[in-house]
């Protein structure tokens, strides 16, 4: 049996047009930042690790000048991960796997010791078929989305910034800043087809209307 939680692991407010670019400069949005935990038979694998709870009350520390520029943390006190691993009574201990999707340059998000596995392409984390890393490169060169086969009739895909919103989706609009935008529409294609042909039920990274109707932890997506 598998179940998929959603975490609220940060908010953060931007400018909308940053996310969807043809939309008009000029329109601050609070988004939500998303994590996910499996739970699989053979242990539990954390999607994404959200903002780290220091960006919330020393943000030009945390995120550095630039990113500031661009952004607020919006964040309340308890969403970030290692409280929302609490309401699901986990420890990160309780996890065996932590998967990111991708990450952003500052050494002091991942430069721990840990014991990192770098992969290149498609990774099947059970070695079932049922909770798949999926190659989603262009937001970042080795950007990765989550496929987890949870039923027969149940497949969930965590895009993570491979798409922010179903608008992006939907009207096939890249956001502002990214690595490569011929890879990324790929990348938004093969995404669109798991969830118009294949019946996939999509996460999107940052869509305030899906996380609005989004079971929360500790009640299962699936
Ligand atoms: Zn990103």
């Amino acid at each position: 049996m598998i179940n998929v939680y959603a975490l609220c692991t940060g908010s953060i407010e931007l400018d909308r047009a940053s996310m969807v670019s043809d939309l008009t400069p000029g329109q601050p949005w609070t988004v939500p930042v998303v994590s996910f935990l499996v739970s699989h038979p053979r242990g539990k694998l954390l999607f994404d690790t959200g903002v780290h709870c220091q960006a919330r009350l020393d943000p030009l520390a945390r995120l550095g000048p630039e990113r500031i520029k661009r952004l607020t943390v919006k964040s309340r006190e308890g969403e970030d991960v290692v409280p929302q691993l609490a309401r699901l009574g986990l420890t990160p201990d309780d996890v065996r796997f932590v998967a990111n999707s991708h990450l952003h340059p500052s050494p002091i998000d991942f430069d721990h010791p840990l014991d990192y596995r770098m992969l290149d392409g498609e990774h099947d984390v059970f070695g079932d078929g049922r909770v798949v890393l999926l190659p989603t490169y262009g937001h970042t060169p080795g950007h990765q989305s989550l496929l987890v086969r949870a039923g027969k009739q149940s497949q969930i895909v965590c895009a993570s910034d491979a798409c922010y919103t179903r608008e992006n989706m939907d009207r096939d609009v890249l956001p502002k800043i990214l690595w490569n935008p011929s890879v990324m529409f790929e990348s938004l294609a093969t995404l669109r087809k798991l969830r118009d042909q294949a019946g996939a039920t999509m996460f999107y990274g940052h869509d305030p209307a899906q996380w609005e109707t989004t079971p929360r932890a500790p009640s299962p997506v699936v």
